[in-house]
């Protein structure tokens, strides 16, 4: 898919957009987020609010029915209902003491994500450079703003990270038209008559910075027991182009160069009809389900997300949960489930006038909420401060969440979006932070089976899960940031 997709891309997928009209507008507790588009699928049900409450109450498996009633506050009226609202966050605030207790978690990690060149053209997506732009014969400005790393620079980051007493290394990058499998997959690559059309290749040597091959930048991130949170569904699709290789032999050559566990971000909206809208040029619903039970068939472990606020409506957001469910049901692999909430400053979709907004206030509330009343095979819900801002991730940790998120170094992807909270957590921010809420400060490794509780009378604040860590704070007082460069997040 072009990165140039346009509005066009979205007639070419049967999909028609209007422009909304003032009056269709509802409450101020919704967001105004959406031009009115076409989808098969509607948020209508059978269902009234008040049982899919009492059956929310009760602990009941819910119903995509009921999931709707929740995340609406009723179909019966338009917009949010701030007194239902309420009862549903109550709810979900009860279901997560009950389930995981008071802790509120957070992983100390580094995001070093490989490299911002990619030709997909999500929609949703500021993240990617156009790949052509990291050619080494690329016309016109050089100064793109991107980046891609080499296995050496990689090490030495994650190294300077591991030192410090990181635990996690997350990296997540664009799709990379020189990037393969390993040595052999760039073989078969190469041998396409037409590789840059038939399997989105162009090798190594056309483009400024080689990023070596998947495997080898997962040796060179595999430093001293580091755990490595790396290659989403999309990347291990990328990873197979061309091939007939499973999604579970993908991620057995990955784990056996160090991979640790697979972030079960690109999900985005788990409904083909809405993914044909922001991101046309990514893997099918069926097919990120099918890379989720490869990684778990290779022995890994898997989150899941959910990026929403666009142009899908709640009875998308409601099939997506029942697939996380189902899947988690037949795989027993994610550890966690993270609600993303679309950031949609400097995207294509805001730009272009598709989406005149994000998710509201109150949305993102019950987003959260639902998730933990309907994920109920999932324990550890996410509040993400990367993409909420601190308070409203406070707040969201009232609302069902039970996870921080990390201490990540620097956000790029969300900042580079438009984002503002994109910046270095410290183990002392977290424990301030969490203990003004009431909730107990826990460092947690990626998987959640070992745990520091923080205590609040030490002088100061450090990890200690990491293969180097010693409780020594992460960053000194005279630290402006990590001095290898370009360290950042995921999508
Ligand atoms: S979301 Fe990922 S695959 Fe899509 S354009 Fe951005 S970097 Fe590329």
């Amino acid at each position: 898919m072009s990165e140039t997709a346009d509005i066009g891309s979205f007639l070419h997928a049967g999909t028609l957009y209007t422009a909304m009209n003032a009056d269709e507008a509802v409450s101020d507790e919704t967001s105004e987020h959406t031009l009115d588009l076409e989808f098969s699928m509607h948020p209508t049900t059978n269902q009234s609010f008040e049982n899919a409450l009492a059956a929310a109450r009760a602990g009941d498996r819910l119903s995509v029915a009921d999931g709707i009633e929740l995340i609406t506050t009723g179909t019966n009226s338009p917009g949010i209902d701030t007194a239902r609202k309420e009862k549903v966050l109550e709810i979900a605030d009860r279901r997560r003491a009950e389930r995981v207790g008071d802790a509120v978690t957070f992983v100390a990690n580094l995001n070093n994500n490989v490299t911002t060149a990619c030709n997909t053209g999500c929609l949703f997506c500021n993240f990617k450079d156009s790949a052509h732009q990291f050619e080494s014969n690329a016309d016109g400005d050089r100064d793109h703003g991107g980046f891609t790393k080499t296995p050496g620079i990689s090490q030495a980051t994650v190294a300077a990270a591991v030192d410090r007493g990181i635990s996690e290394v997350t990296s997540v990058s664009g799709l990379h038209p020189a990037f393969a499998l390993n040595a052999e997959h760039r073989e078969i690559l190469a041998e396409y008559d037409n590789p840059t059309q038939e399997v989105n290749y162009k090798s190594p040597g056309q483009y400024t910075t080689d990023p070596g091959t998947y495997v080898e930048q997962l040796r060179a991130m595999s430093v001293g027991n580091v755990h490595l949170h790396s290659i989403t569904p999309e990347e291990a699709h990328h990873a197979r182009r061309g091939t007939d290789w499973s999604y579970e032999q993908i991620y057995t050559e990955l784990r056996k160069a160090g991979l640790d566990s697979a972030p079960g971000t690109a999900a985005e909206i788990l409904v083909d009809e809405v993914r044909e809208v922001i991101c046309p040029g990514k893997m099918s619903s069926t097919e990120w389900e099918a890379a989720i039970e490869g990684a778990v068939n290779a022995g890994l472990d898997v989150t899941a997300t959910i990026m929403y606020g666009h142009v899908e409506n709640a009875a998308h957001r409601i099939t997506h949960l029942k697939r996380v469910r189902d899947l988690q049901d037949r795989t027993g692999g994610i550890t966690e489930f993270v609600p993303l909430s679309f950031v949609h400053q400097n995207t294509p979709l805001y730009k272009r006038g598709v989406v005149s907004g994000g998710a509201s206030d109150a949305e993102d509330e019950l987003m959260i909420a639902v998730s933990r009343l309907f994920l109920d095979n999932i324990d550890n819900i996410q509040s993400s401060w990367v993409k909420f801002g601190d308070e409203k991730a406070l707040k969201l940790l009232n609302c069902g969440a039970n996870d921080f998120m990390g201490t990540i170094l620097s956000e790029e992807i969300t900042t580079r979006a438009g984002g503002t909270h994109g910046e270095f957590r410290s183990v002392a921010d977290y424990v301030e932070l969490i203990s003004a809420i009431g909730r107990t400060p826990v460092e947690r490794s990626t998987d959640y089976t070992r745990r520091h509780e923080l205590s609040l009378d030490a002088e100061v604040h450090g990890p200690i899960l990491g293969p180097q860590a010693d409780g020594t704070p992460l960053l000194g007082a005279d630290d402006n940031g990590l001095t290898t460069p370009n360290i950042v997040a995921d999508d």
